[in-house]
Formats: C-alpha cells, sequence, structure tokens
C-alpha cells in the first residue's frame, strides 16, 4: 500500500506544496513545530533515509538547500535546521524547521496550529521564493 505520502505526491491526499522536481517533493509539515516547517520527501518510496542511493541522497539534500534558502527568504528566523527522525511515516523525509535556537528542533515541542489560510499563504510564498 502506498504511504501518505506518495499518496499526497499523487495528489490523493491535499497538501500545501512549497516545491517540486522530478525526484522530490517538498511541503508543509500539517503539525508544524513552527511556520514554514517543511517536509521533503523523495518521489521513490524508500522507507529509511540512509537506503537511498548516493545519488539521490545527494540530490535530496542539494533540493532540501534551494527549499531551504526560500524557507528563510520568507520566515525571520536565525537559520533553518535539518532533521531526520522517520519513526511516524515509513517514506523517507527531510525536516526543515526555521529555528531562533537549538531547543526549538525537538518534535517533542508543542506544535503551532495554524488555519488553512494561513498555510496556504506561507507555502505560497515559499514556492515562489524557490530558485
Ligand atoms: P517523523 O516520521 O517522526 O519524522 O514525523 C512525520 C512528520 O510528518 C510529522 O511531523 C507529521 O506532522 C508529518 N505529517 C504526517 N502526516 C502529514 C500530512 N498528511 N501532511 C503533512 N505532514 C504530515
Amino acid at each position: 500500500m502506498a504511504t501518505i505520502f506518495s499518496r499526497i505526491i499523487a495528489g490523493e491526499i491535499p497538501s500545501y506544496k512549497v516545491a517540486e522536481s522530478d525526484r522530490f517533493f517538498a511541503f508543509l509539515d500539517i503539525n508544524p513545530l513552527a511556520k514554514g516547517h517543511t517536509l521533503v520527501v523523495p518521489k521513490q518510496e524508500t522507507d529509511y533515509l540512509f537506503d537511498l542511493d548516493d545519488d539521490l541522497l545527494a540530490g535530496m539534500v542539494l533540493f532540501s538547500k534551494k527549499v531551504a534558502a526560500a524557507i528563510r527568504a520568507v520566515i525571520p528566523c536565525s537559520r533553518v535546521g535539518m532533521m531526520v527522525i522517520g519513526l511516524e511515516v515509513p517514506h523517507a523525509h527531510i525536516h526543515l524547521v526555521p529555528i531562533q535556537k537549538e531547543g526549538d528542533m525537538s518534535l517533542s515541542n508543542p506544535r503551532v496550529k495554524l488555519t488553512k489560510e494561513e498555510f496556504a499563504e506561507i507555502a505560497e510564498r515559499i514556492r515562489n521564493k524557490v530558485e
């Protein structure tokens, strides 16, 4: 059965897309640690990030770099942190989180509540900055 992220990529489940290439897809985390918290996933369905072949893994980091620059251009933050956990959804993904301090990266932190309109507006602003 397809993972929830494959169903998002296929458009079967809605998402707030911020970037897409032939190999990768980036969209806002629905339960964000901060405004602009984004997930980057490979279109190839693989559970564990480090099972990706070298070229795909390297490409995913470079794609994340572009998305992170766009997030940073839109969301006031000290920097964009990058994190991999992967215990919840069995489809490799990189978390990109705008942060001010180290503690902002913890998935144990309370999540930010956003309206659909706020999600859509943030996604559009980031999307417009992705080069
Ligand atoms: P983890 O697998 O622990 O790295 O966390 C999975 C992340 O996916 C969590 O931060 C969830 O909020 C996020 N997530 C789960 N389902 C969706 C969805 N349908 N759209 C966007 N983000 C999601």
